[in-house]
C-alpha cells in the first residue's frame, strides 16, 4: 500500500499506443516551471498538447493524469537504442522542480521516496528493465536536461530502480574518441547527437559534466555494459 497521498487530476493529453508496442522504458522529468500549481495546470491543459502519466510534487503527493495503457505525450522528438516513437513505448513522470530555467534545486527527500515507490511499482508491473529507468535528456540530448545532475539517480537504483556503475578497478579508462561514440550507442543512446556524452555524463557521471570525454565517464559506461551485457 502506498504511504503517499494519490490525487486523480486526469489530463486529456493522451492517445491511443501504436499497435504492437510494449511498455518497455521509464522516462522521468522535471516540470521546469515556477511552481507545481502552473506544471499541474499546462499538463492537464488541452492547449497545452503535453502531459504525463504521474507528477510526482516535492512533498511526495502523486498526480494519475493518464491512465498507463494510454499514450501520454511527454517525451517529444526521441530516440533510445534506435527506436523513435519513446511515447508508445514509455511510462512518463514528471517529477516538480524548477529546472534550470527557473531556480533549479535538490529534490528534497519525501518527493525521491515518493518518485522510488511509484517507479518501483511501474518497473515490477510492466517488467521495464533497470538500464531503461531513463531521463529525459538521455533519450533527447540535443534538447532536453531533465531531470539534471542533482537528480538522485544513485539513491533510487540502492532501492531497484535504474543503474548506477560500479567501475572495475581495473579499468585504466585508457579510451580514443570513436569508441566512445560506439559504446554510447551500445548502451542506447543517439550517436547521431554529439550531445550524448554530455546526457550520459548528467545520468551517470554529475561530478564530470564537462561534454567532453575523460576516463572516469568512460570507466563508467564501460561498467553499465558490463553489467547489462550490452
Ligand atoms: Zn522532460
Amino acid at each position: 500500500m502506498s504511504s503517499f497521498r494519490r490525487i486523480d487530476r486526469p489530463s486529456p493529453n493522451h492517445g491511443p499506443r501504436t499497435e504492437g508496442t510494449r511498455v518497455d522504458l521509464l522516462i522521468l522529468h522535471y516540470t521546469g516551471m515556477p511552481s507545481a500549481a502552473h506544471a499541474l495546470e499546462r499538463l492537464c491543459d488541452p492547449a497545452a498538447q503535453v502531459s504525463a502519466h504521474y507528477t510526482v510534487d516535492e512533498d511526495g503527493t502523486i498526480y494519475a493524469h493518464v491512465p498507463e495503457d494510454r499514450r501520454a505525450w511527454h517525451a517529444g522528438r526521441s530516440n533510445w537504442r534506435g527506436a523513435e516513437d519513446v511515447n508508445s513505448r514509455s511510462i512518463g513522470i514528471e517529477i516538480v522542480n524548477p529546472g534550470h530555467e527557473f531556480g533549479y534545486r535538490p529534490f528534497p527527500p519525501a518527493q525521491m521516496a515518493a518518485v522510488a515507490e511509484l517507479c518501483l511499482d511501474i518497473v515490477k508491473r510492466h517488467g521495464i528493465a533497470p538500464a531503461d529507468v531513463l531521463g529525459h535528456s538521455d533519450v533527447a540530448p540535443a534538447r532536453k536536461e531533465d531531470p539534471g545532475e542533482l537528480f538522485d539517480w544513485p539513491g533510487l537504483a540502492a532501492q531497484g530502480v535504474g543503474l548506477w556503475p560500479t567501475p572495475s578497478q581495473a579499468d585504466d579508462g585508457a579510451f580514443d574518441d570513436a569508441e566512445i561514440s560506439t559504446l554510447l550507442g551500445r548502451y542506447g543512446y543517439d550517436t547521431a547527437e554529439p550531445r550524448s556524452l554530455l546526457a550520459f555524463q548528467r545520468h551517470f557521471h554529475p561530478n564530470g559534466l564537462t561534454g567532453t570525454p575523460d576516463a572516469e565517464t568512460v570507466r563508467r559506461l564501460r561498467a553499465l555494459l558490463r553489467l547489462t551485457g550490452r
